[in-house]
């Protein structure tokens, strides 16, 4: 998609996420994996062919399945890097999120089979730079927003990689899940999002859904702060949080009518609900 950043597109399969590979004169960085040892290994061939020899690293935006849990294809063979809080959250919830995952049905149940969950070879605190030649790339610790170890990968000032901070033309995906996760921080996620505009990336390659601008990140975030001020004002009046998550699964539906995953709505009013 531009000097020697490559993505894999999702073409909005479901459970399939944006896949980016990043090219420098002496490494290669691949930026998620896809669900399952299978699709990890076809984004680990994609990577070979492009490294031609050269090192290989391997980041995740954060540790959801479909992002992270191909990873074992790439152990030993690439340098797995995340930060601390991405690399505990995966040993809190990892096994638990492979038994919610095969419910999705038996396709993704497939791809799961023989899932290994791995650890990063190297764990960084706050922010990480990695120097591929010609190619320069900061790895940022942003959650807790979208999940409690969520990390934006910029490249050269330019290409930024949101995982699921930002879907194009889909409601995000909000991962309230009690008792198993109750760690999306829905508030911080809207500050997030301003952070990631105010960085002015030409090209925003998000978690899902087609690549955009610095200027696309605004409509999660409009939609966020539009359910977290429809949220605050339903539970002044009382009403109960399934009430308030139906009403506004409604109301957002009609806003923004071209979205996907409208079953996301109501998760992000019990997200904004439980935050208080
Ligand atoms: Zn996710």
């Amino acid at each position: 998609m531009s000097d020697g950043v490559y993505v894999i597109p999702d073409n909005r399969v479901p459970i399939v996420p944006n896949v980016g590979i990043v090219v420098g004169t002496r490494a290669v960085l691949v930026v998620d994996t896809g669900i399952g040892p299978r699709n990890g290994a076809y984004v680990l061939e994609r990577a070979r062919r492009l490294a031609d020899g050269k090192p290989l690293f391997l980041t995740t935006t954060h540790f959801h399945p479909e992002h992270g849990f191909g990873a074992s294809a790439f152990k030993g063979v690439a340098t797995i890097i995340a930060n601390r809080a991405q690399r505990d959250e995966l040993r809190r919830k990892g096994v638990g999120y492979v038994d919610m995952f095969r419910w999705l049905g038996p396709s993704i149940a497939a791809e799961l089979e023989g899932v290994e969950l791995v650890e990063p070879d190297l764990v960084y605190d706050g922010d990480a730079e990695l120097d591929l030649g010609g190619r320069h790339v900061v790895l940022r610790t942003v959650g807790p927003a979208h999940s409690a170890g969520d990390q934006t990968v910029l490249v050269d000032d330019r290409v930024l990689f949101t995982g699921d901070l930002f879907e194009t033309r889909m409601f995000p995906i909000a991962p309230y899940f009690p008792p198993h996760d109750v760690d999306v921080d829905p508030r911080r996620w809207i500050g997030v999002l301003d952070e990631l505009m105010a960085l002015g990336p030409e090209v925003v390659v998000p978690g899902h859904g087609e690549l955009t601008d610095a200027q696309g990140l605004r409509a999660v975030r409009d939609y966020l702060d539009y359910v977290r001020a429809e949220s605050e004002r339903l539970r002044t009046a009382g009403t109960p949080a399934d009430e308030a998550a139906a009403a506004v699964a409604g109301s957002a539906h009609d806003r923004w009518p071209t979205w996907d995953n409208a079953e996301m709505i109501g998760l992000a009013v019990h997200a904004f609900y439980a935050a208080g």
